[in-house]
């Protein structure tokens, strides 16, 4: 009897999963594996909200694989030594898994192959398991990735994808492999109170959903704040609950404008894991280096507070930044003036925000966080590196009834649109009505930090 281990990562899934498909194509049995691995959970990097939507996920992954005759078996510890035990305890032919962008994945897969060879087992990675297109299956001439969005988007858009695989009917797993209890979303403290709901049937659901009510309107509505009339698919495309290449493919087939535009960002995805990939030191060091001076000290430290605690003063960066801690998610509209706000306008360091984001998101992902706080940083592949977004134009553009700003800023609630946008005009008893910061730093003044922080402008 031929066994293999699936050792899953970021594509927790059975619906078009390709190590899953390869290793029952190849042998008679398979041990679905997810390691709870030391390094990561030592580096800091799950936070509460991705803890909680990683147990939803797991225990919707084991339940998925009950119903196909096999169960998912957890254990804790390092993961090269938690594989290579559970190869020689089940006596496993070969291991599956899918392929990773960040540097540490890179070294996992090393780690492993070294261990599995000397072992005399196999290690077979796959590509196109949490990108749709692989990293590298296109390049411009004499670079190893594309550095600018548009060149990319005409090349993977040509490029044919696969057709997306059915979930498996049967998962045999051989017997008397023991496991771990699954964590449980119930015994992670400090989660967001709007967090969402993690697992492949919540994520097929919305995609369905999705595809028959959103798209559509996709194009004309992704801006609108208070419309929040995006996928919210973000968390289950990093824990891979959904594979891109089925969102792509399914996107393309429903047709039209929206699913055009959708179907970009699902590009922009690809193209940050592409970027990660052939640079994966990019992930706290600028991508293009811009010889910032970047602002540290009391004033510094005060204002990077006042923007994590939603009270800036600005009231569109305020909700955004109020929505982040309540959900655990933010509009992407909210994430690019937040983000330019603390980049650009309070001139700190774009590696500060991100460390604040990875410590809410409940889609915090290497790839799409640090390079897009490298594109708003201009220290990314963003081709204006300079431009600034002025949260008052922002907010009158993208929230024109206020809605947003009275949602996530209650105090607020009874000023309408456009005075919303700017309270900090209004006078005298009209004021005082408002119990409401005055801004950190007037818009001019953060302009004119920036210019003279960057490039000695
Ligand atoms: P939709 O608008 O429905 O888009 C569909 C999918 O396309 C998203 O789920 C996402 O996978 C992908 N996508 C959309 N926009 C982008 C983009 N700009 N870059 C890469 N992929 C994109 N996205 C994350 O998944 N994880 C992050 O940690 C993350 N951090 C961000 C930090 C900053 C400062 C900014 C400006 C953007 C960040 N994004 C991140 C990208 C984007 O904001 C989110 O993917 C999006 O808001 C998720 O909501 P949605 O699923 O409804 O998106």
């Amino acid at each position: 009897m031929n066994i293999a281990v699936v050792l899953y990562t970021s594509d927790l899934r059975l619906h078009d999963h390709p190590p899953l498909r390869a290793a029952l194509s190849s042998c008679d049995r398979v041990v679905p594996f997810f390691v709870r691995d030391r390094a990561i959970e030592a580096s800091g990097f799950p936070a509460p909200n991705r803890q909680a939507f990683l147990a939803d996920c797991l225990a919707d992954l084991d339940a998925g694989l009950r119903e196909r005759g096999g169960r998912l078996v957890v254990r804790s510890g390092d993961v090269v030594a938690e594989v290579c035990a559970l190869v020689q305890e089940a006596d496993a032919d070969e291991v599956h898994m899918a392929a990773g962008v960040s540097a540490y994945a890179h070294a996992r897969e090393e780690r492993l192959r070294t261990a599995l060879e000397a072992q005399g087992r196999r290690l077979y990675v796959h590509d196109t398991v949490v990108t749709a297109v692989a990293p590298g299956a296109v390049l411009p001439a004499g670079s190893d990735h594309f550095a600018v969005f548009t060149p990319y988007l005409r090349r993977w858009s040509d490029l044919p994808l696969r057709a997306p695989a059915p979930a498996p009917r049967a998962v045999p797993v051989p017997p008397d492999i023991g496991s771990e209890p699954l964590p449980s979303r119930g015994d992670v403290t400090g989660t967001s109170p709007g967090l969402a709901r993690g697992g492949e049937r919540e994520a097929r659901r919305l995609l369905t959903h999705w595809l028959r009510a959103g798209i559509t309107r996709y194009e004309d509505v992704h801006d609108d704040l208070a419309g929040d009339a995006t996928s919210r698919l973000s968390p289950h495309l990093h824990f891979g609950t959904l594979s891109a290449a089925e969102a792509v493919h399914r996107s393309r087939a429903a047709g039209g404008s929206g699913a055009e535009a959708f179907v970009r960002q699902l590009c922009w995805r690809d193209f940050h894991h592409q970027v990660l990939a052939a640079r994966p030191a990019a992930v706290t060091e600028d991508y293009r280096p811009r010889q910032d001076r970047w602002r540290t000290g009391s004033a510094a430290e005060e204002e990077i507070l006042a923007w994590k605690e939603g009270r800036t003063g600005y009231p569109v960066v305020d909700a955004a930044m109020r929505q982040l801690a309540h959900e655990g998610w933010m509009h992407n509209r909210g994430r690019l003036l937040a983000a330019s706000f603390l980049a650009k306008t309070l001139y700190v360091d774009w590696r500060t925000g991100a460390r604040h984001f990875l410590e809410l998101l409940v889609d915090g992902d290497l790839a799409n966080n640090q390079l897009n706080w490298q594109w708003v940083a201009g220290t990314g592949t963003d081709t204006r590196p300079n431009r600034v977004l002025n949260p008052v134009r922002q907010g009158l553009r993208y929230d024109p009834e206020g809605r947003y700003v009275h949602r996530w800023v209650p105090e607020l609630a009874g000023l309408a649109a456009p005075r919303v946008h700017e309270p900090w005009r209004l006078t005298g008893l009209e004021r005082a009505r408002y119990d409401y910061p005055e801004p950190v730093v007037e818009l001019a003044d953060g302009l004119d930090r920036f210019r003279r922080g960057r490039d000695g402008e």
